[in-house]
């Protein structure tokens, strides 16, 4: 039996062909809208809504396998009114994205995109003793908002950088606490505490805008903001104003309010590291997350449980 599937072209060439067996694919790229039909599954990426009016061309389909761990670009409540299965691919990006959290804090805190900047103009004239300095991290505090699986990794990488670790997540977190000495706290003092604070909750109604005017006037100046979460936690125009004014140290972003659009005046704003949402982008993890995507899709069609339902 073959059963008909929406996949993300643009997964093609990381899927082997047995993880495919059984499926009559039909290879759906990012720019083109769903059209409909009798799709049984559909693996989307996470630029592409999958809302009411999506699941309306998709009479038949059982399971959204979304190849993101984030699923904020998925309906859920029209899904679960549909009994459509929504999953997701965790585990397998958390050290990929945890280590491009850390490139993005010590390219804030050092400095290398101006040093980078300065190589490449022709313009450095040598060693001096007052060039480029930066923050030293021995000491300082590292301030997670949200301390899940990547939140958790960040802070597990900041143990032999000396750095004391605060946190806010919903829930307290013990074993990561005696493993790091991390202290639970609430977001005020998070923000008022940390000299670096890095983001790490999903996009929900109650994180988009966490960090907004009022909440930038609560850090401390010289704050170093890094963000591989979701774009929407942050008001763009007001970071950028908090650059502009000084108030921020630096901002280390892979991710935006409306992607692949970035603000204007943030895109020029001083001391910035911009990535390309690439927080999960090695050959291993991308190859890993289109298989548990598909293999979702395989389990739910075989009429086993999803291998990773991002509700139950
Ligand atoms: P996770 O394990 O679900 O962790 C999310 C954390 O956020 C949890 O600690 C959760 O608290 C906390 N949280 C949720 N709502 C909160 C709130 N209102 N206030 C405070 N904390 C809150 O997810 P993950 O695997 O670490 O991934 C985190 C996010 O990273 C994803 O949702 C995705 O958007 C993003 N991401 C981006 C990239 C990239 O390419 N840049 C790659 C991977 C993931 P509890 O533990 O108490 O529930």
């Amino acid at each position: 039996m073959s059963y008909p599937v929406l996949i993300a072209a643009e997964l093609r060439d990381l899927l082997e062909p047995d993880q495919v067996q059984g499926l009559e694919v039909n290879w759906l790229p990012a720019d083109k809208a769903i059209t409909k039909g009798d799709w049984v599954a559909i693996v989307p990426l996470l630029s592409r809504w999958v809302g009411g009016t999506q699941l309306k061309y998709l009479p038949k389909v059982r399971i959204i396998a979304n190849c993101a761990v984030g699923y904020d670009n998925v309906d859920l409540v029209a899904a679960e009114m549909r009994k459509v299965i929504v999953t997701n691919t965790p585990d397998v990006l958390t050290d990929a994205t945890a280590d491009l959290t850390w490139a993005l804090i010590l390219a804030c805190a050092r400095r290398l995109v101006e040093g980078i900047d300065l190589v490449r103009s022709g313009q450095w004239t040598g060693w001096h003793p007052e060039q480029l300095l930066g923050v030293e991290l021995r000491g300082r505090t590292l301030g997670l908002f949200g301390a899940g699986r990547i939140g958790q990794a960040v802070g597990r990488r900041a143990v032999p950088f000396g750095l004391r670790i605060i946190y806010a997540a919903r829930t307290a977190k013990p074993e990561f606490e005696r493993d790091t000495g991390a202290v639970r706290v609430e977001w005020p003092r998070l923000l008022a505490e940390s000299d670096i604070l890095s983001l790490h909750a999903p996009s929900t109604p109650e994180t988009k805008g966490s960090v907004n005017q009022d909440t930038l006037r609560q850090m401390k100046r010289g704050t170093i903001l890094v963000n591989t979460a979701r774009g929407d936690l942050i008001r763009e125009e007001a970071l950028a104003i908090a650059l502009e004014e000084g108030h921020l140290g630096a901002a280390g972003l892979d991710v935006y309010a409306e992607e692949p659009a970035i603000h204007p005046r943030l895109r020029a704003a001083p001391r910035t590291v911009l990535l390309p949402h690439i927080g999960s982008a090695t050959h291993d993890t991308r190859r890993k997350m289109a298989a548990i995507a598909v293999a979702n899709v395989q389990a739910v069609l075989r009429g086993e449980p999803p291998l990773t339902p991002v509700y139950r």
